[in-house]
């Protein structure tokens, strides 16, 4: 496995600065989250945002068969990650799991959250309950356990006993100057997971994003090369922070994403 970089407190403190602008993306999404608006006018107003915070969008341009299109990644219902936004109107039921990324002054934060539009229905809103939690659970099992399969595993135990499934197809990441640096973490347990094990230590920074299907993990990506779907139609949901391991504990670097009272502050 490629090297870890471990980053500096000073370092960890310009990524919280970056993750505090990802979660002012997120202030400016939610606020328009309601039924009729479109996912790209969503777009466009976070693209708004980080011009005016002189930030670097980590999305769009991203390679791929197709350059990623959009500052944002804004998948609905049973779209996992990567839908594209474009002409959708968001309708009353609808889960939306929107993903940003920035990079400011050369240190980068990402976050992903999914919100409901209205009333949903009860298995949407238990999915987004098990989401929740599995990203809250792993960030405290990073308290007190020394590998990283160990807090996976204990997501896994969360999400079976809640009857949904994790999405293996994605990892997590570390994050530093660039957004994807080693080492990949994996947001589900496997054979594998024990084999490509770090060790939880001060400095790492971790982006952490698990995705839950509520019924197959299955995934097949749309013919737009990006949209990530569950193969049975059914709803899904992700969760991510950028969180710093520090001496005295974890720390979500993208605090505030996910707090309906969070306000911004340049
Ligand atoms: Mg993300
Ligand atoms: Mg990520």
């Amino acid at each position: 496995m490629s090297l870890i970089t471990l980053k500096s407190r000073r370092e960890i403190g310009l990524m919280r600065a970056a993750g505090h602008v990802v979660a002012g993306a997120h202030a400016v999404a939610r606020e328009m989250l309601v039924p009729g608006v479109t996912t790209q006018e969503i777009d466009n107003a976070v693209e708004e945002f980080f011009r005016k915070e002189k930030v670097t969008s980590l999305f769009k341009g991203f390679p791929g068969q197709v350059p990623y299109p959009a500052v944002t990644c804004i998948s609905i219902n049973e779209q996992i990650v990567h839908g594209i936004p474009g002409g959708r109107r968001l309708e009353e039921g609808d889960i939306v799991s929107l993903d940003t990324a920035c990079r400011k002054d050369r240190w980068c934060g990402d976050s992903a959250w999914t919100y409901a539009i209205g009333e949903v229905s009860a298995e949407k809103q238990k999915l987004m309950e098990v989401g929740e939690q599995s990203l809250a659970l792993t960030i405290e099992a990073l308290k007190t356990e020394k590998r990283w399969s160990d807090v996976a595993q204990r997501m896994m135990d969360l999400v079976k006993q809640a009857g949904f499934s994790l999405v293996d197809q994605f990892v997590g990441h570390g994050i530093g100057q660039e957004m994807h640096e080693p080492p990949q973490v994996p947001n589900f347990f496997s054979k594998k997971t024990r084999a490509d094990d770090f060790e939880i230590q001060p400095g790492l920074v971790l982006a952490i994003e698990p995705m839950i299907n509520a019924g197959t993990k299955n995934v097949r990506i749309l013919a737009d090369h990006w949209t990530a779907v569950t193969t049975d139609g059914r709803p899904s949901v992700h969760f991510e922070h950028t969180v710093a391991i520090t001496s005295n504990g974890p720390e979500i670097l993208t605090a505030g994403v996910g707090d309906p009272n969070f306000v911004y502050s340049p």
